[in-house]
């Protein structure tokens, strides 16, 4: 069944009126830089595509790619292109993600895994020194952390798939916005002030980010040349380039030896990638998980991801269960979360390593026994036990002891849609914001720490599905969604934000579907999320005192995600929304504006 229509507001898309915006603080070029980001609008009401992510310019090659007759997938690879440029900090070519992609010539629902993988020479203990887990910043900004990057053959993949441009075509934009420059904007100085004890360490990662040591101001005009030359790299010899040229021996010869200053007091631990690790790489097409939730079919990422089968079974709980009024509502969203987290800890790793009991933890009778144990009247102790997802459903499971994991607040969401009814939904990272604070020497780009998703030592009393492992990918919680009511598209969606993104996703459908709000409004509500946690986390503006009358406890969390989304209205329109605020606001746009 779908939930009642939007009247959600319609905001047009302003021409990029706000290019003065830090013009006349930049140094003088023969091509202006592009508007930046004060032409960011949340939301946009149309035809003919949309784009929507976290970024003004990403936003805008996108629609560029889709007004001159490209695809979904095209505009996606495009926008997370200029993302590397623009979001430098969340997402890049040294990093990895996962795609998701309706296809509306079959009505299939597509995914491709681009998660950084291990080194061969990676074993169970790499993040443990004399018997102890080594500090967890350390591990962070190490050579250690670093996996195979995921991403450029994720788009490699992507076009060939089911693109109608290659790959020099879908990078001109982000080339472009490279080399003339992009405005900086508040969001962009608070991440790499964020980052600026760690990028001095690093000669590279200084000379790019930092002036005089310091962030670029607000208003200034910030060009990555490097990275430039890099895409023209790509664009020219392909993705092989970077896996196989000497730019693989280049980012092989930065994780062993990192280019850590002689000034630096940092301990920069050297990693394990070789040649070979990046030569053997893969992008796989994995089947999508799916879950069927109030008629609608709710298709997500499978492991090594954990978004789709933590989404996919919480809202299962959710539908075996009388979710009644807002507060019931809400009180079942966050302990069917703390349910699902304890079941993703326990189970979910690399199917390459672990046999994740993916179709029972899907199953209606798992959610309904994990449903049975939620009580309307009292939240449940955490951390709540892992279930037992073998089949045999006959009553409640009970509960021990479970844990909480950590993760990063870097990572950034886009979602696409064309003409043709094509749509993309893409997480994609470099893990930690600012990766493991290591430039690439003079190619432009930030490395991953994405290892660090690992767990360091076991959590799950020997049967952690998570520690390394020889070419391994780490359990991510990457959640791209896309969602269809009777074969068509209804919705797809994403978020960062760490073990959050799961949560998120989650929240924003409860309130969309469950709590019958229209799309702008279920993205801007104050978010909380229950990972299975002694307490809630909450942003400001959640309303606790219903829930903390019913046991939930809370701590503060200043922000959780950053969303965007596009849904599929009756008559062909689309609605396309970003963060209003959350992360500086997003930039959502169509191709034709209603
Ligand atoms: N590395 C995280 C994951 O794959 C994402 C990082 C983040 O969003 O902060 O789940």
């Amino acid at each position: 069944m779908r939930s009642s229509r939007p009247t959600g507001s319609l905001v047009a898309l302003v021409a990029a009126v706000a290019l003065a915006l830090g013009v006349g603080v930049a140094p003088a070029s023969a091509h202006p830089p592009h508007p930046g980001q004060g032409d960011k609008v949340p939301v946009a009401t149309g035809t003919g595509g949309a784009v929507t992510t976290v970024d003004a310019d990403a936003t805008r090659v996108g629609l560029d790619v889709l007004r001159r007759g490209g695809n979904a997938v095209d505009a996606a690879v495009a926008a997370a292109a200029t993302l590397g440029v623009t979001e430098p900090f969340s997402s890049g070519i040294g990093g990895g993600g996962f795609f998701v992609y309706y296809e509306a010539a079959t009505g299939q629902v597509h995914t491709i895994d681009g998660r950084e993988t291990a080194p061969m020479a990676m074993q169970s203990n790499a993040f443990v020194e004399n018997g102890v887990p080594i500090p967890f910043a350390d591990a962070v900004t190490s050579g250690l952390s670093v996996g195979v990057p995921g991403t450029p053959r994720t788009w490699a993949t992507a076009l060939d798939q089911w693109g109608s441009i290659d790959l020099r075509t879908a990078l001109r934009g982000a080339t472009d916005v490279a080399r003339r420059g992009f405005v900086v904007d508040q969001t962009f100085v608070d991440q790499t002030t964020a980052n600026v004890a760690r990028f001095s360490a690093f000669r590279s990662s200084s000379d790019l980010f930092l002036r005089r040591g310091a962030p670029p101001a607000v208003g200034s005009v910030f060009r990555n040349r490097d990275l430039a030359d890099t895409y023209d790299l790509l664009a020219r010899k392909g993705v092989d380039a970077l896996y196989t040229g000497r730019l693989a021996q280049e980012i092989v010869r930065t994780v062993q030896d990192p280019p850590v200053g002689r000034r630096s007091t940092l301990v920069v631990r050297p990693g394990l990638l070789e040649l070979g690790d990046l030569a053997s790489y893969q992008s796989p097409l994995r089947a999508p998980t799916l879950v069927s939730y109030r008629g609608l079919d709710v298709y997500g990422m499978a492991p090594p991801s954990s978004g789709g089968s933590t989404v996919g079974e919480a809202l299962n709980i959710l539908e075996a269960s009388d979710l009644g009024d807002p507060t019931q509502t809400l009180h079942h969203y966050l302990e069917a979360s703390a349910l699902a987290f304890a079941d993703r800890n326990r189970y979910v790793g690399d199917p390459a390593f672990v046999d994740v009991p993916l179709e029972q933890l899907l199953s209606d009778g798992f959610a309904a026994e994990r449903a049975c144990l939620i009580n309307p009247t009292a939240a449940l102790t955490k951390p709540v036990a892992p279930g037992v997802p073998d089949g045999d459903y006959a009553s409640c499971a009970t509960a021990a002891a479970g844990t909480e994991g950590t993760d990063g607040q870097s990572t950034t969401h886009l979602t696409t849609a064309d003409r043709w009814g094509n749509v993309v939904a893409y997480t994609l990272t470099i893990e930690s914001l600012g990766g493991n604070g290591i430039v690439v020497p003079g190619r432009g780009f930030l490395l991953n720490n994405e290892l660090t998703d690992f767990n360091f030592t076991d959590t799950q009393g020997g049967n952690d599905p998570n520690l390394p492992g020889p070419g391994k990918r780490p359990r991510s919680s990457m959640s791209p969604t896309i969602i269809l009511a009777d074969g068509a598209p209804f919705l797809a969606l994403g978020s960062p934000g760490g073990s959050t993104i799961i949560t998120t996703v989650l929240q924003v459908l409860v309130n969309r579907v469950d709590l019958g709000m229209d799309l702008p409004a279920a993205v801007a509500a104050p978010r909380a999320t229950q990972r299975n946690t002694v307490a809630v986390q909450a942003e400001p503006g959640f309303d606790r005192a219903p829930l903390q009358a019913l046991g939930h406890t809370f701590v503060d969390n200043p922000e959780i995600g950053a969303v965007t989304a596009i849904e599929f209205l009756d008559g062909g329109a689309l609605l396309a929304v970003a963060e209003p605020v959350r992360r500086g606001g997003g930039s959502a746009a169509v191709v034709h504006d209603s």
